[in-house]
């Protein structure tokens, strides 16, 4: 059965802009899935679709096979703490240590009056490093963020995902601010964490050639509509 499931979705906004336009796709479990498509396209508004931040208008999602449109209150959140999310800005808290950062990952979603106070057992501080791990950046544990290049900030945000435990990643656009040099080191990350751990990936890039170089599958997307959805070694530059 596939992961996530899209059936006759419709994404209107408020002001009349349509934001998806009839979307209908399975993602199968692991996948590691890229969306393309110009500014404007609707790859946010269907990322932001799976996590309910933003509401869709008709039609019906599915994430492992239940209906997640009318979740609410305790249910939304086990629906957002099994979906973790990165975006272009990594989001961080600049003048805290990268420890911190990931810790508050955890606050998030676990929120006891201890997290909420900054009182973390060691368990979780554990889960840190083990975290920081994975993204290669166990040596940065004490250094403030904003010491750190934005690859190393994307991937501390990475990391602070990791404490939710997730069974799906999305990532809106994540390496947009990135040079070629330090994209890499997050795409490379993003694929280890799919290949190993088996986590659903689903990643907005602009380019092509990097689609190219890590998606099991490449979906487009024009005008809100899903225009193609191959198998990555039918998509050529001309797409
Ligand atoms: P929804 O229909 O999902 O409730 P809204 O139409 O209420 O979303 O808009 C949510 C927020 O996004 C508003 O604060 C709005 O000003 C802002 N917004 C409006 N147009 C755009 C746009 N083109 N791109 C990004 N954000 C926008
Ligand atoms: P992409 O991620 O591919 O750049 P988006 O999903 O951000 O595309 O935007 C799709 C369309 O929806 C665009 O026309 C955009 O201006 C519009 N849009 C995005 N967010 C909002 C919003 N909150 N309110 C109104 N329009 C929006």
């Amino acid at each position: 059965a596939p992961i996530i499931s899209f059936k006759g979705v419709n994404k209107i906004y408020s002001n009349g802009t349509v934001g998806l336009k009839d979307i209908s796709f399975d993602i199968p479990r692991g996948q590691f899935l890229v969306v393309v498509g110009l500014s404007g396209a609707g790859k946010s508004t269907l990322l932001r679709t799976i996590n309910r931040m933003h509401e869709i208008t008709s039609g019906e999602i599915t994430i492992e096979e239940e209906p997640i449109n009318d979740y609410k209150g305790q249910s939304l959140r086990l629906l957002r703490r099994k979906i973790g999310m990165i975006f272009q800005g990594f989001n961080l808290i600049n003048r805290s240590s990268v420890e911190r950062n990931v810790l508050s990952g955890r606050v998030s979603y676990y929120p006891t009056w201890k997290t909420l106070c900054g009182l973390f057992s060691k368990a979780d501080r554990e889960m840190a490093v083990r975290s920081l791990q994975r993204v290669n950046l166990a040596d940065k544990l004490y250094t403030r963020a904003d010491e750190l290049s934005g690859g190393q900030q994307q991937r501390v945000a990475i990391a602070r995902t990791l404490m939710q435990d997730p069974k799906i990643i999305l990532a809106d656009e994540p390496v947009a601010s990135l040079d070629p040099l330090t994209t890499a080191t997050v795409m490379d990350t993003l694929q280890r964490l799919n290949r190993e751990d088996g986590i659903t990936v689903i990643v907005n890039l602009h380019s092509v050639a990097l689609a190219r170089k890590y998606a099991d599958r490449i979906i487009g997307l024009r005008a809100g509509q899903l225009v193609y959805d191959q198998p990555i070694a039918a998509v050529t530059e001309a797409d």
